[in-house]
């Protein structure tokens, strides 16, 4: 373990994942935001676990914006705006690291699966399933907690609490 600044670590990953995709897909396009917490404080982990877990949850919020941009497209709706964000907080005994998006949501009946390894939603070739399942393994590693909340059609949001 090593004591990592998490802000830092989240505005590098949302711009290398933004980046990433944009390399892979010149038709990917999205907003993102970092609203970090000035006061927050450095903190003992795995700063390479941290930084796949925030990749995961950040690569699976521009994946859903992205689908959702190009599904409104189709239909002539030019009005939406693809927006990924991460906000750090300090919470006094712990930091708070949520991980938003405007993207298609997650229905009710799919909410229980998707921390199952190897449960994925994409097509072939495009998710594995596991991106969810090793990050709840992260978060569980650093006694931490990751909710979610997530509303069909409207968006998704990630949150990692971890303990100071
Ligand atoms: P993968 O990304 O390879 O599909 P994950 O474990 O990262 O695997 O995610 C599992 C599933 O959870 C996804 O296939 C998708 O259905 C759902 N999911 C995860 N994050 C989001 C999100 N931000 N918005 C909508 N659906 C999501
Ligand atoms: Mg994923």
């Amino acid at each position: 373990k090593e004591l990592t600044d998490l802000n830092a670590l989240a505005d590098e990953y949302l711009r290398l994942s933004y980046h990433g995709l944009r390399a892979k897909d010149k038709s990917f396009q999205a907003d993102f935001k970092a609203e970090l917490d000035p006061q927050l404080p450095k903190l003992e982990v795995m700063p390479q676990d941290m930084g796949r877990l925030l990749l995961n949850l950040i690569n699976n919020a521009f994946y859903a914006v992205n689908e959702k941009r190009k599904k409104l497209l189709d239909s002539g709706d030019t009005s939406y705006k693809p927006m990924v964000k991460v906000k750090t907080q300090s919470l006094g005994n712990a930091i708070e690291i949520a991980v938003m998006d405007n993207g298609e949501g997650i229905p009710e009946s799919v909410k229980s699966k998707i921390f199952q390894p190897f449960f994925t939603t994409k097509p072939t070739g495009q998710g594995t399933g596991l991106g969810l399942s090793l990050s709840y393994d992260i978060v569980m590693g650093h006694s931490g907690e990751l909710k979610l909340n997530s509303e069909e059609g409207k968006g998704t949001e990630f949150i990692v609490i971890l303990p100071m």
